[in-house]
């Protein structure tokens, strides 16, 4: 343990006399490599072994001046022997401050000695910041939570896995891709399907939700394990890995910047791609014993849910070059622009600082093609890290929804606050310096601006935007129609099979009972005597009223054993498709009256069953249109309200997100029954969704003030 870590946890100890340090000298382990950019040179360098590793990166001149530097020279006499001999003029003062940034993070030499000094002087230092500002819980943008030290590992792996870069591995993993590719392509709608539902997560229940963690830190660690490999590999070392949130999002990192500095850029591509590659190699196995294992047993399902953790979400996710991931990485290797989010984010800023809004600001002057690729990126990658910090603001809401519908609203706005707190003090401040910068102009053009003002605030209470639902429904034929015997009898025909369509009036079985069949000639057989004795009667005038009424009896009885025989015969009352599977099965049994025979569905229309939580059935008292998407497949369809349920309902089973714990109340829900047509018979039943119900249009600003002013309304009546 080192001396000054130790004198942190006594605060009583004698403090020792700060020693004077030693003039700067370049550490003897340093390592240097110069790469090309688009603007010029710069040389990246790093001291290997030196805890925590730390990167510098230096352009052409200040490279110059740190081998001025040689232990003997004060920063004093450097400044005027880089004036003399590079002709670069640099101040006493600057070049100070240059040689305080660098040994912030230690890039000059120091003895053992200097470096318990300087580790002390951080201590009290750290000490003081801490008792002035109070812990700083406020960033939440990354929070480290285990590291590591990979090395003996990652050794360890290279000496035995080392073959996993030579040729012939390449050849046979680019050979189990195709394989991989014609198994899930033969299944791809399934796939697709249950990659959306398993990255959902909503609605899954805490098993599925445990199973999505295991095998995303599982497939993590592989990842960024092959990242670290692959920088050693080209001869960097990897002294720091670990687990780390971004914005309270939990993900596995490994520090490889020395390959930065040992590699060249195919190598530096190389170690950024085959963090993917890797998880893309593992997938093709488990695609292969997917394919080859029963459905229902251990393997088959674990292969599956790889598939689907490591498979093509993985690849979009991490290859996405807006965010700061692997494809990030990629891209600015590709381009060779260092930074390129921060670059053209600030160039962006700074152009429309001078060009919207005429405030100071130099804007670097760029190719017109190069001018419109950064505004385009810096809007697309702007737009996507926003989208990205809202969806887990909506995430902890949905989370706090079912504790406490009506709070939920608390801390996510407290959370989005968090997020968004330096943001929102960058705002201020330019809304600031706009205003002091613009104070004469306004006062000198008062009226326009007023008239501009009041416009947009009609524009903002016009009501244009509609009210809009956004629900989970499930799909259910319009009709169903259940066929039952209506006599005994045994099955001596089936007229169709699960899956076939029917017309209406079709006959779909017909049975048999030898008992009916005697009855109804026994019965026939009378009515003939009945009717021949009636005649009889008519003619001899003898008797004839008992006759005919004797007539009468056997015909109702004749007609009452017809239509037992008629009934024999089922048919469908509607055109659809019969849905009970193997009715053939029943052929030559015998069945009660009332026994079940098959279930026909009509699904030329079908219908939807749209749950709406209680807290948004205000918005259904105008609905405008229902749009509706199939989880299963892309595009949406519209349909027509039928009706909305009088009186709450509990949600149907996995379709609303409900928690494990038996102690939460589920929320209620309004059912909105929606038709939806079905020529082509694509939509079945069962299928589930997400709807979104427009209301009536209102204002902007009463859309957007809404849940604060009902959540206010709520609380305070
Ligand atoms: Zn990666």
């Amino acid at each position: 343990m080192n001396l000054a870590r130790i004198l942190e946890t006594s605060t009583e100890v004698e403090l020792p006399p700060l020693m004077k340090k030693s003039p700067p000298r370049l550490h003897p382990r340093l390592v240097v490599r110069e790469h090309e950019e688009h603007d010029g040179k710069i040389y990246l360098a790093v001291i290997p072994g030196g805890k925590p590793p730390h990167f510098f990166r230096l352009n052409e001149v200040q490279w110059a001046v740190c081998q001025l530097f040689n232990g003997e020279r004060t920063p004093a006499e450097v400044s005027e022997l880089a004036a003399r001999q590079l002709g670069v003029h640099i101040s006493p003062e600057d070049m100070q401050g240059f040689v305080d940034i660098l040994d912030r993070d230690s890039f000059w030499y120091h003895t053992p000695q200097e470096e318990s000094v300087a580790l002390w002087q951080e201590m009290v230092e750290q000490r003081h910041k801490r008792a002035k500002k109070g812990q700083d819980y406020g960033d939440l943008s990354t929070i480290v939570i285990a590291s590591w030290d990979p090395d003996n590992f990652l050794n360890w792996v290279d000496k035995h896995f080392g073959w996993i870069y030579s040729r012939w591995f390449t050849y046979w993993s680019i050979f189990m891709l195709l394989v991989a590719i014609i198994i899930l392509g033969s299944h791809w709608d399934q796939v697709w399907a249950d990659s959306v539902e398993f990255y959902r997560l909503g609605g899954r229940g805490f098993s599925h939700f445990l199973a999505f963690l295991a095998a995303f830190f599982v497939l993590g660690f592989i990842h960024e394990s092959a990242h670290g490999l692959t920088c050693k590999h080209f001869g960097g070392e990897v002294h720091r890995m670990g687990v780390l949130t971004i914005y309270l999002a939990p993900c596995v990192y490994c520090d490889v910047s020395q390959v930065w500095v040992y590699g060249k850029r195919l190598e530096r591509m190389c170690t950024v791609f085959f963090g993917v590659w890797s998880e893309i190699v593992i997938c093709t196995y488990a695609s292969v014993i997917w394919w080859a294992t029963p459905p229902g047993t251990f393997w088959h399902q674990w292969a599956y849910l790889t598939i689907l953790a490591g498979g093509i979400f993985c690849v979009l996710l991490n290859w996405n070059p807006l965010a700061k991931m692997d494809g990030y990485l990629l891209m600015t290797e590709y381009f060779r622009i260092h930074d390129v989010k921060v670059v053209s984010t600030g160039w962006l800023i700074s152009w429309i600082r001078k060009n919207v809004f005429h405030l100071p600001a130099t804007v670097e002057p760029l190719r017109p093609l190069r001018c419109v690729c950064y505004a385009v990126y810096a809007v697309l990658a702007g737009a996507y890290s926003y989208t990205l910090l809202l969806f887990f603001v909506k995430v902890l809401y949905k989370i706090v929804y079912f504790y406490s519908a009506q709070w939920a609203f608390a801390p996510a706005m407290a959370l989005a606050l968090l997020i968004f707190k330096g943001r929102i003090k960058k705002f201020a401040k330019f809304m600031k310096e706009l205003y002091l910068d613009k104070k004469d102009l306004l006062r000198a053009h008062w009226k326009p601006i007023a008239a501009g003002a009041a416009a947009l605030l009609v524009l903002l209470l016009l009501p244009v935007m509609r009210e809009t639902v956004q629900e989970r429904f499930v799909l259910e034929p319009a009709q169903r129609a259940v066929l039952r015997a209506q006599v005994p009898g045994r099955v001596v025909a089936i007229g169709a099979e699960e899956g076939q369509r029917v017309e209406a009036g079709a006959t779909i079985a017909r049975l048999r009972d030898l008992e009916l069949e005697s009855e109804a000639d026994h019965a026939a057989a009378q009515y003939r005597t009945a009717e021949a004795r009636a005649f009889e009667a008519q003619l001899r005038y003898a008797d004839y009223g008992g006759a005919e009424q004797r007539r009468m009896e056997t015909a109702a009885a004749y007609r009452a054993t017809r239509d037992k025989q008629q009934q024999l015969t089922v048919a469908s009352p509607i055109a659809g498709v019969v849905v009970t599977p193997r009715v053939r099965d029943l052929l030559g049994s015998y069945l009660d009256a009332g026994a079940d025979i098959a279930e026909v569905a009509d699904v030329s229309t079908v219908r939807a069953r749209i749950y709406v939580p209680e807290s948004e059935v205000k918005k259904l008292q105008a609905i405008h249109d229902v749009v509706m998407r199939m989880d299963s497949r892309f595009g949406s369809v519209r349909g027509t309200v039928l009706s909305i349920s009088p009186a709450s309902q509990p949600a149907a089973g996995g379709l609303v997100e409900t928690p494990d714990y038996k102690g939460i109340r589920l929320p209620e829900f309004f059912v909105v029954t929606v038709a939806v047509a079905n020529a082509g018979g694509a939509f079945r039943d069962g299928m589930t969704g997400t709807a979104k119900i427009h209301g009536r249009r209102r204002s902007a600003l009463a859309i957007l003030l809404d849940p604060a002013l009902t959540a206010a309304a709520r609380r305070l009546w």
